[in-house]
């Protein structure tokens, strides 16, 4: 387990650098995330002592359970999941970004505990890309009067979007979506609306993140490729 950590999260890091190098951008223009879900903490902290810095977090309950063991000395831990608002008071104290905001009552819920605990939260609104009615997130027509309405919210501040497009194995049509979240970062910046800064755009896993980084990505978001298949 710990040399296949640390090799796989050093390839990994060569790769991300490769496709940002290939896209014209720069050494560290991408971060990596691991996400960690069904992973068990000390296989995570293999990862972390081999250098890992940044995880994401998709359930409240694991993450809790999780939280004591983790080696946190200059970890950073993002909410990536879908976040009920009665949950939001465990995790306010313990993530640096919630990454899944998707509607009014869930951002406003996050800006009333941070602002309770003297905290601006970090968050990325999560948009809606494919439009497919399955899955969260604001839709692109909707997002500028959705940052608006939120812009106000004291105990936060929008850092920037994220995505999790409809799953294609064609290079093409992974380009399609992520094209569509960039020109939406890059519309959204331009109109500086205020509390408001396009920072971290979150897209690419383990299926797509090539497609991605040459897309723009500034975060991508590994799990399986990182840390192997889930049970
Ligand atoms: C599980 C998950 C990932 C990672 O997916 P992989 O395909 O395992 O890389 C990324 N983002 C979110 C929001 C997830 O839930």
């Amino acid at each position: 387990m710990e040399n296949y950590s640390v090799d796989r999260y050093r390839q990994l890091c060569a790769q991300v650098a490769q496709a940002a190098s290939a896209a014209g951008r720069g050494p560290g223009a991408v971060r990596l995330m691991g996400v960690t879900k069904t992973v068990p903490a000390e296989k995570v902290n293999a990862y972390i002592d081999a250098g890992l810095d940044l995880i994401g977090e998709n359930r409240v309950q694991e993450f809790l359970d999780k939280y004591p063991t983790y080696h946190k000395q200059g970890l950073e831990i993002h909410f990536i999941g879908q976040l009920q608002r009665n949950k939001v008071k465990y995790i306010v104290d313990k993530v640096h970004m919630i990454e899944s905001v998707d509607s009014l009552e869930l951002a406003r819920e996050i800006s009333k505990r941070c602002a309770a605990i003297g905290k601006k939260m970090d968050v990325l609104i999560e948009v809606n890309i494919g439009g497919e009615a399955s899955k969260g997130g604001i839709l692109p027509g909707k997002l500028t009067e959705f940052l608006t309405e939120i812009s106000g919210f004291s105990g936060l501040r929008v850092a920037g979007l994220m995505a999790i497009p409809p799953i294609s194995e064609d290079i093409a049509v992974q380009k399609h979506y992520f094209d569509e979240m960039y020109k939406l970062f890059v519309d959204i910046k331009d109109k500086k609306i205020d509390n408001v800064f396009m920072e971290t755009l979150s897209m690419g896993m383990s299926g797509d993140f090539q497609a991605a980084i040459a897309c723009g990505s500034t975060q991508v978001r590994l799990g399986r490729t990182l840390f192997g298949a889930r049970d």
